[in-house]
């Protein structure tokens, strides 16, 4: 099997129906990056920078983000990076940082709220994110963003950030592509303005998913109540890629759904074109893809997704289509 996965490794994915589909990894490690090279992937399609502040013992100091930081850009060579910052709270804790005690951490002073709150933190990660990436590109998403006004805030500091260092004299990124993490249901009824402003964005479906179920994503009492596959939350994910594509933005989908074969194929089928997913992933995803029809396949499910109100889950019929290609 997995020699077999190898031997995809220099093949374009491209559906049987030729469409082109690109497949990045996630990662968050330096232990990350030679999967990569091993799997012929399109680039990184989130990168989760509080790994390196999970796994340390003391708040890394400026220096050593930019170090971790110029070193992914390094593995990637040309290949696209997106960094998302600092993504703490909620199940991300740092044993160093003064714990908070709240009833629902999920839905509490986190990631972009945390960051926007207390800025210095965002703000000397932003500037290191910034310094690595001199004279290349930097992609940057903020996650958990839930309103407009809080990319524009956050955007605002990447700004800042970036006058500062040109008034000192500091090489600057060639260009600076900044999107948001899309994981807040909120954001699915501002998405005109939010596309209007934003350069990509990535989906997060773990979060996306657990906060539309209302069904906490790491609790197996109700894991198997809500299906990704239902209606509701395809139709939400739909919607993105709808959107993404009227205003020509780029959209990925970086959660666990696409590190499934059959999700991703209900993925591809509602209009998702870039997928971000485990490395252990990505030669069973890239092999269902490549024996693929997506025109028959988005002619079984789109009606269903229409029409098909009554149904809780598309897994069956997803997995008939599948089996029977
Ligand atoms: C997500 O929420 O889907 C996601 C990719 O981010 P994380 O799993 O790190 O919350
Ligand atoms: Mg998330």
């Amino acid at each position: 099997r997995l020699e077999q996965y190898a031997a995809l490794r220099d093949l374009p994915t491209r559906t049987r129906d030729g469409v082109e589909i690109e497949l990045h990894l996630n990662a968050g490690l330096l232990v990350d990056l030679p999967h990569i090279d091993e799997t012929g992937a399109t680039g990184i399609g989130l990168f989760r920078t509080e790994l390196q502040f999970m796994i340390a013992s003391a708040f890394p100091r400026t220096n050593e983000q930019l170090k971790l930081y110029r070193s992914v850009l390094d593995a990637a060579g040309d290949r696209p990076v997106v960094f998302r910052t600092l993504d703490i709270g909620g199940d991300k804790v740092l044993p160093y940082m003064r714990a908070i005690e709240e009833e629902n951490p999920a839905l509490g002073w986190r990631a972009i709220r945390l960051g926007l709150d207390r800025p210095g933190l965002l703000r000397s990660q932003i500037r290191a994110l910034l310094k690595a990436a001199a004279g290349r590109e930097l992609r940057l998403i903020f996650p958990m963003v839930s309103a407009v006004e809080e990319f524009d805030r956050a955007r605002h500091i990447v700004e800042r950030e970036l006058t500062h260092l040109r008034r000192h004299g500091h090489a600057l990124p060639e260009r600076a592509l900044i999107g948001v993490m899309l994981e807040v249901p909120a954001l699915l009824f501002q998405l005109d303005q939010l596309f209007e402003r934003i350069d990509f964005a990535s989906v997060g479906s773990n979060d996306l998913v657990q906060f539309l179920y209302a069904a906490d994503r790491g609790n197996p009492r109700v894991a198997d109540r809500f299906d990704p596959l239902g209606p509701a939350s395809l139709r939400a994910l739909k919607l993105i890629a709808d959107k993404a594509m009227a205003h020509g933005k780029p959209v990925t989908l970086c959660g666990e759904l696409a590190s499934k074969p059959l999700e991703a194929l209900a993925l591809v089928a509602i209009g998702y074109r870039k997928l971000s997913l485990s490395p252990a992933s990505y030669g069973p995803v890239k092999a269902m893809l490549l024996e693929l029809d997506l025109g028959a396949l988005a002619a079984a499910i789109t009606p269903l997704l229409e029409s098909g109100t009554e149904l809780s889950t598309l897994r069956p019929q997803l997995k008939a289509f599948a089996e029977k290609a």
